[in-house]
């Protein structure tokens, strides 16, 4: 019997990078993944391809930052399923720019999908999971959950509130039996990270090499990349948690870029 038999686990923002690898390796332990991103097309996409590999795996649209659309996807899923056991909610976008002129919309989109997105997932989950009294919740952080870095202010605002998010719900779920806790990443080269060398690269007014070696990776003990199945590895350990012993905690995997 696998760690994750028979679980419902619905992820956020799966079509793409690190969701998609979460959603994989709970498919490969005997969970149902719930891809659950944008455009129902490329959650499909991603659905088909763990179902190939022999898992089970089921595709919603969601935008996660509207309330309607969140209600009746995981609604939808529980109508499926009868349950939701766990959450990642993992869905993020990135937009750097230098605080002295961030547009104010830009700022809002970015706290919308980070913060909103986590919010509404995690109340919509929380009725079934108390019902149930079981339920286990991970908010993909990042190092910017506990470090700062230039042009990235509502990243770096948005990561650190979600441990707050985090650690409330791990206070007011323990009586039900649902945890919460959050993944902190370094760099992992996922299309959000591809888009953003050239970008800071212009920003900075550097070469693009150089963004990866002096900004990106600068801090880390051995100049690498975390991977997608790095940040899995620590979503999937959250997500086996067997009590409340594991809850309100945040874990870095970083290459010790930031240490504790
Ligand atoms: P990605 O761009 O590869 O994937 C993000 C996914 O989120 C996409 O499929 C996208 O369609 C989806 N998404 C975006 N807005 C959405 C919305 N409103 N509703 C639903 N889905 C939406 O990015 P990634 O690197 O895999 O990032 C995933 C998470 O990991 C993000 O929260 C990001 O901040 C975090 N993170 C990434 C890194 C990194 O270096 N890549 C490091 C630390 C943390």
């Amino acid at each position: 019997m696998s760690r994750f038999d028979k679980r419902i686990a619905i992820v956020t923002g799966a079509a793409s990078g690190i969701g998609k690898e979460i959603a994989t390796r709970f498919a490969a332990e005997g969970a149902t993944p719930v891809i659950a991103d944008l455009n129902l097309d490329a959650a499909q996409a991603t659905a088909d391809e763990i179902k190939a590999k022999g898992g089970d795996a089921f595709a919603v649209a969601m935008n996660v930052t509207d309330e309607d659309q969140v209600n009746k996807g995981v609604a939808d899923v529980v109508a499926k399923y009868g349950k939701v056991d766990i959450l990642v909610s993992n869905a993020g976008i990135q937009i750097v720019k230098p605080l002295v002129d961030f547009p104010f919309a830009d700022w809002k989109k970015l706290l919308s999908i980070h913060l909103d997105g986590a919010f509404l997932t995690t109340r919509a989950c929380l009725k079934y999971m108390y019902a149930a009294n079981y339920g286990r919740v991970v908010y993909m952080g990042s190092v910017h959950s506990k470090e700062a870095s230039k042009l990235k202010a509502p990243y770096v605002t948005a990561k650190h509130g979600l441990i707050g998010l985090a650690k409330v719900l791990a206070k007011e779920g323990a009586e039900h039996n649902v945890t919460a806790n959050v993944v902190c990443p370094g760099f992992v080269r996922t299309p959000l990270v591809e888009k953003q060398i050239p970008e800071q690269a212009r920003e900075l007014g550097i070469t693009e090499e150089q963004v990866v070696k002096t900004v990106m990776l600068k801090d880390t003990v051995d100049g690498e990349f975390t991977t997608t199945d790095d940040v899995a590895d620590a979503v999937l350990y959250f997500a086996a948690a067997k009590s409340n012993v594991l809850t309100g905690q945040s874990l870095v995997v970083s290459h010790g870029w930031f240490m504790q």
